[in-house]
């Protein structure tokens, strides 16, 4: 029987596993690295113990001093969350040596789904359709090309101990092979000890709809009905939701059955999910899905199947684990209504999605339960103030809704995300919230191709909201509209009135470029920005924005670096002019090459004193999940290199200097 649970993980997930425990009667003990002291996991727990320092290596990843932590405190269970230990077989067997509980599969599970390629060669000789392809032993680029040949293009190379979208690579034409091989091998090594590869045939207009199941050790297995996570970038999810939109009844049993016979092939126990690719040309068929991958613990998105089952899968490991029998059969189990799921990460979307790192200054989310089930749920790992590290994954929180149906939920989707406000760190927040209005998403079009074909839409803003911003962050900058009673802020002094003057000039900053803007105060409510006119009032921690007769809340966090306007969804964020600071302190154009963001650099492919073209490969730097190749910005000779393979670099650092030979 478990009493007390170590939860061997950080952030939402660890958050979520504890707050099932809590309500269970069960005490909790959470583990933490040094960058995580003070981390919202560790707050919860009843109890917490340090691991070592901030890299994953060195605590988050190390058996030995979790198992510690667990007899230190007498823990009788661990429960792995996703990533991390979490589908490492060896964790799993230190576990059962030290006669603790592993909350999740046996190891010899684990280990049959590990590989991608061991994994579809069981699953074929099971009877579960797999992605035609070559998974066989020979890794030889000629032999793994003739291969790909015989699939027949377009194909994707996938390291075979892959996961989280990395070390894949789509390949459209044969010429393109030996450079793509090359990257999914590198991404391997680098990031899972394993070079390996399979090769698979690319399905046309590709959906990813995946099977939770639930078994337990008793031999019972059922399936939790489908999730639709066709919205992906990168290979990554985005949003997620069950049911899949358009699916027919005879579809869904179909792939209910293969994945619950996936799981009895290997003798599953616990939650796992099954995931198979699917051929979204045309209407769902039950030949038209094949298997993927088994992902042998919780999933991300396990929320979404919660809310339209009704039931806590966390609590159902725990019973497993408890070795009681599943309290269900496949026959008791039925879809309630329709839900989604977005992920709100700290990333950059307009340059790439690049990873983001920074103190949540602000922290606004919809009202809504927190891991519970309910219209609007948040998990989130984090609180304001918190800060998103380079040295793990930038989830911010999870945004699920649930409605009565898809139409309905999605609608809660796109409020639940309007009402979101984060500041002190770039956000996919608009993404997420124009995803979500997305007409061929609503009409429930989705394959995994639609962000990439749609990314200009999805990331452009309406000029009506640029204006907003504008309009209130100028309000914002004088102090207005001044609050009822309190002492106007930032020093002016409760005394402090402008009525009646004519108008005052504002300059605000954004993305280096200057703003000047005309305020007229025509009232304590009322006012004109340049020659327009809008009412705003304060009303909650927000402002409640009149202009041509609409009505509308807007949020603003202000500090004294900046002011940050949350419009429906859409963030912009101002400077603040220091008179006293010239703005321009004349860049220099281009012949220094910086890190984006905190990484790795994997691989250099230029010397002092080689010339580049514009867009020429300069180096590959590895940050979070995913490889990013920094180019030439523009023609030049490369002056410097100053980093080499293998080098730690921090966001903002010159990796490579250009000089002579500029662009004209
Ligand atoms: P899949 O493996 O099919 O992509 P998920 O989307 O559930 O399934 O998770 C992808 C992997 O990415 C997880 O195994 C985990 O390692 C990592 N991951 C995703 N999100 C996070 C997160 N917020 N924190 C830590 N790891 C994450
Ligand atoms: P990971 O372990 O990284 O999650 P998967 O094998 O689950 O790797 O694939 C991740 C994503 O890549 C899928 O969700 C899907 O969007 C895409 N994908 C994988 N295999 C194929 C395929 N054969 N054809 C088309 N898309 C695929
Ligand atoms: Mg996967």
């Amino acid at each position: 029987m478990i009493t007390k649970l170590l939860v061997a993980n950080r952030g939402e997930i660890a958050c979520r596993v504890m707050t099932t425990a809590a309500r269970l009667g069960i005490r909790t003990v959470a583990v933490y690295s040094d960058a995580d002291a003070g981390a919202m996991h560790v707050a919860i727990a009843d109890e917490a113990v340090r691991i070592g320092p901030a890299p994953v290596g060195e605590s988050y990843l190390r058996v030995d001093a979790i198992l510690k932590a667990a007899q230190a405190t007498g823990a009788d269970a661990i429960h792995p969350g996703y990533g991390f230990l979490s589908e490492n077989p060896e964790f799993v067997e230190a576990i059962d040596a030290a006669g603790l509980i592993f909350v999740g599969p046996p190891a010899s599970a684990i280990r049959a789904m590990g590989l991608k390629d061991a994994a579809k060669a069981t699953m074929e000789q099971a009877g579960v359709p797999v992605v035609p392809g070559y998974h066989g032993t020979d890794q030889s680029v000629d032999g793994l090309a003739e291969a790909a040949q015989k699939v027949g293009y377009p194909v994707l190379i996938k390291a075979r101990a892959g996961g989280g979208g990395k070390g894949m690579r789509l390949v459209e034409h044969a010429d393109d092979f030996p450079e793509a091989l090359a990257a999914a091998q590198r991404e391997g090594q680098a990031s899972f000890g394993d070079a390996g590869v399979l090769v698979e045939k690319f399905i046309a207009a590709p959906r990813h709809i995946e099977i939770q199941i639930m078994a337990d050790a008793h031999g019972n297995v059922v399936h939790l009905f489908e999730r639709d996570c066709s919205l992906q970038r990168r290979h990554q999810k985005v949003i997620e939701e069950a049911p899949a939109p358009n699916m027919p009844a005879e579809v869904r049993a179909a792939m209910g059955a293969a994945a619950v016979e996936a799981a009895q092939a290997i003798g599953y126990v616990g939650a796992g999910t099954v995931e198979f690719i699917v051929d979204g040309s045309g209407p769902l068929r039950p030949d038209g899905f094949w298997f993927m991958e088994m992902n042998t613990r919780l999933q991300v998105e396990h929320p979404v199947t919660e809310a339209i089952t009704g039931l806590d899968l966390v609590e159902l490991q725990l019973r497993v684990a408890n070795g009681a029998p599943l309290p269900c059969a496949q026959a008791d189990l039925s879809i309630d209504g329709h839900a989604f799921e977005a992920r709100l990460y700290a990333e950059d979307v307009e340059a790439g999605f690049l990873p983001a790192t920074g103190r949540l200054a602000h922290l606004r989310f919809p009202r809504g339960a927190t891991f519970a089930r309910g219209p609007v749920r948040i998990d989130a790992g984090v609180r304001a103030g918190d800060e998103i590290t380079p040295h793990y994954d930038p989830m911010i929180a999870k945004i699920i809704v649930h409605g009565a149906d898809r139409a309905t939920a999605l609608r809660q989707l796109a409020s639940a995300l309007g009402d979101t406000e984060i500041a002190g760190t770039t956000t996919n927040v608009g993404f997420l919230k124009r995803l979500s209005d997305h007409k061929g998403f609503a009409s429930g079009k989705v394959d995994t191709g639609l962000i990439v074909r749609d990314i200009d839409a999805l990331t452009v803003r309406g000029p009506e909201q640029d204006r907003q911003a504008l309009d209130i962050a100028a309000l914002t900058e004088l102090g207005l509209p001044e609050p009822a009673a309190a002492p106007a802020p930032w020093g002016m002094g409760s005394g402090w009135r402008i009525w009646g003057t004519a108008a005052h000039p504002v300059a605000l900053l954004q993305n280096g470029t200057r703003h000047a803007i005309r305020v007229e105060i025509l009232g304590k409510t009322s006012f004109r920005v340049d020659g327009t006119a809008l009412s705003v009032e304060r009303q909650g921690d927000g402002l409640r924005v009149s202009r041509n007769g609409t009505v509308q809340r807007v949020g603003v966090h202000s500090d004294k670096v900046a002011i940050t306007v949350f419009d429906d969804g859409c963030v912009t964020r101002f400077e603040r002019v220091d008179p006293l600071v010239r703005a321009d302190t004349g860049t220099s154009g281009g012949d220094d090459v910086r890190a984006p963001m905190p990484g790795l650099v994997t691989s250099v492919s230029v010397a002092a004193g080689d010339t580049v073209d514009r867009d020429a490969s300069l180096l590959v730097l590895e940050a979070m999940k995913m490889e990013h190749r920094l180019c030439a910005p523009r023609a030049g000779v490369v002056a410097e290199v100053l980093v080499t393979e293998g080098a730690q670099v921090e966001n903002g650092a010159v990796l490579v200097r250009l000089e002579g030979l500029a662009d004209d």
